[in-house]
C-alpha cells in the first residue's frame, strides 16, 4: 500500500478500505508518512467527505493508536461526557462531582482551553496544588477510592488524534464533520467509556454556527458510538450566549461551586441538571430522567454533591479550602462594572466577542506556550430578552491591566445588541 494511492483515492471521491484507513493513520502516528501527505489526505476528506463506516474505521484506527482503557476492574460501567467547547462551559465541574454523589463512578479526561472556547484544565487549575497529569495507575486507584476523577488527557491516549488535531489546525481542515467526529469519539472511546453523553453546542461560540451543521455532527458521533458498540446520546445547546454569567477560570469555579450549594444562574443550573439526567439514565443508574433529576437535586442539598468536590480537590493534590472558601480563589486586582448607555431589551450577547474578550485579558492562549492568569474574565449576569435601563450595571470585567481592562471593556460592549421592543429569551436546548 502506498500513501499517494490513498490520498488519490480519496481526492477522486472513492470509497477507502478500513486497511487503507489504518494503514494511514498508523503511517502517520509512526512517523512513515509525512505531515505534507497527511494534510493533502485531510483536506481531500474536508472536501469530498466520508461515509458513516469510513468515519468509524477512521475513529477506532484512531483509538487504537495508543493505550485504550480498560476500566471494567474498577467499574462495570464507564459514563462520559463532551462538551464540544463553549464559553462559559464550567459544566463539567458541577455535574462530575453531583453523578459521583449520586453513586455512579465518573473520572474524566478534559481538555484544555482551544482558542476563544475555555477548557476545564484551565478551570481547575485555579486551584492551588491541583495536580491535572495523573498516570492511569493513579486515575483507576482515585476511581475506585472515591469515584471521581477530573484529570489531563494522557498522551498514551489516541495519540493518533494529537497529531492529526495539531496537523489540522494549521492546514484549515478542523472544519469537517467527520475529522471532528472521529476526533471527539477517538478520544472517548480510548478513555474506556461504555455510554457517552456528547453536548454538541452550536452558535456564535461554538464550532458548530447553525442546527443543521451540528445535527450532522451529532448523527456522526452518535453513528460511530453505535457502530463501535457504545451507548452514545447527543443534546444540541446553545451557545449563542455565554453560559452562566462567569467567564474566566477562577470567575467559572465559583460559579460551578455555586451550583453545589443550591444556587447559581438558572440557565447553567438548568444545563447542569439535564446533563445529570442524561448520564444517570443512559447508564442505568436512574430509571428515568425525572427519578434523575430527583437524585441530583438530594445530592445537592444533603451536601454530598459539594463534599464530592472536596474530596476530589484533596485527592489530586488540591486546596480544599478554596472550595469553601472561593474568596482565596485568584482574585483580579481590577474591578470595573460596566453600564449600559441606552435603555432597552438585550438582543445579543456575542458569545465569541466575549470568549476572545477573555482570552486577551489572559483568561487564554495565543500561543500553546502562554502562563494563563487564572483571576481574569468577565461576570456578565444579563441574558438575551432581559430589559435594561440606561445606568444599568451590564457586566463587570475582572482585569489585572489597566490597558487590557479598557480593551475588555470596549470588547464587552461590542457584543451587546438592544432592541426598543421585547426579545424573547433564546431556548437553552434545540430538539436533536
Ligand atoms: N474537539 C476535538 O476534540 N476535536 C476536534 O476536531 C474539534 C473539537
Amino acid at each position: 500500500m502506498r500513501a499517494v494511492d490513498i490520498i488519490i483515492k480519496k481526492r477522486d471521491k472513492l470509497e477507502l478500505t478500513g486497511d487503507e484507513i489504518r494503514y494511514f493513520v498508523n503511517g502517520y502516528t509512526s512517523g512513515e508518512i509525512t505531515d505534507y501527505q497527511a494534510a493533502a489526505w485531510a483536506m481531500a476528506v474536508l472536501l469530498n467527505g466520508m461515509n458513516d463506516r469510513e468515519t468509524t474505521d477512521l475513529t477506532m484506527a484512531m483509538a487504537e493508536s495508543g493505550e485504550i482503557l480498560d476500566l471494567s476492574d474498577v467499574t462495570p460501567m464507564v459514563v462520559d461526557k463532551h462538551s464540544t467547547g463553549g464559553v462559559g462551559d464550567k459544566t463539567t465541574l458541577s455535574v462530575l462531582p453531583i453523578v459521583a454523589a449520586c453513586g455512579l463512578p465518573c473520572g474524566k479526561m478534559s481538555g484544555r482551553g482551544l482558542g476563544f472556547s475555555g477548557g476545564t484544565l484551565d478551570k481547575l487549575e485555579s486551584i492551588p496544588g491541583y495536580r491535572v497529569n495523573l498516570s492511569t495507575a493513579e486515575f483507576k486507584d482515585q476511581l475506585r477510592r472515591i469515584g471521581i476523577v477530573l484529570t489531563g488527557q494522557s498522551a498514551d491516549l489516541a495519540p493518533a488524534d494529537g497529531k492529526f488535531y495539531a496537523l489540522r489546525d494549521v492546514t484549515g481542515t478542523v472544519q469537517s464533520i467527520p475529522l471532528i467526529a472521529a476526533s471527539i469519539m477517538s478520544k472517548k472511546i480510548a478513555g474506556g467509556a461504555n455510554c457517552i453523553v456528547l453536548d454538541v453546542k452550536v452558535g456564535h461560540g461554538a464550532f458548530m454556527k447553525n442546527q443543521d451543521e451540528a445535527r450532522q455532527l451529532a448523527r456522526a458521533m452518535r453513528g460511530i458510538g453505535e457502530l463501535a458498540g457504545r451507548k452514545t446520546l447527543a443534546v444540541l445547546s446553545n451557545m449563542d450566549q455565554p453560559l452562566g454569567f462567569a467567564v474566566g477560570n477562577a470567575l467559572e469555579l465559583v460559579e460551578a461551586i455555586e451550583i453545589l450549594r443550591g444556587g447559581g444562574p438558572a440557565d447553567f443550573r438548568e444545563h447542569v441538571l439535564r446533563s445529570v439526567e442524561e448520564m444517570l439514565t443512559i447508564s442505568g443508574a436512574a430509571p428515568s430522567n425525572a427519578a434523575a433529576r430527583q437524585a441530583a437535586l438530594n445530592v445537592i442539598s444533603n451536601g454530598s454533591a459539594l463534599e464530592k468536590l472536596l474530596q476530589l480537590v484533596a485527592a489530586q493534590g488540591g486546596d480544599p479550602d478554596v472550595i469553601v472558601h472561593p474568596e482565596r480563589l485568584p482574585r483580579a486586582s481590577l474591578i470595573e462594572s460596566v453600564k449600559a448607555a441606552q435603555s432597552g431589551y438585550i438582543s445579543q450577547i456575542n458569545a465569541r466577542v466575549i470568549g476572545e474578550a477573555a482570552v486577551a485579558l489572559g483568561g487564554g492562549r495565543a500561543r500553546k506556550s502562554d502562563q494563563i492568569d487564572h483571576a481574569v474574565g468577565f461576570i456578565i449576569p444579563r441574558k438575551v430578552g432581559d430589559k435594561v435601563e440606561k445606568g444599568d450595571v451590564l457586566f463587570e470585567v475582572h482585569a489585572n491591566d489597566p490597558a487590557k481592562l479598557a480593551q475588555a471593556r470596549r470588547e464587552g460592549l461590542s457584543a451587546f445588541a438592544f432592541s426598543p421592543s421585547p426579545v424573547d429569551p433564546l431556548p437553552l436546548f434545540f430538539e436533536d
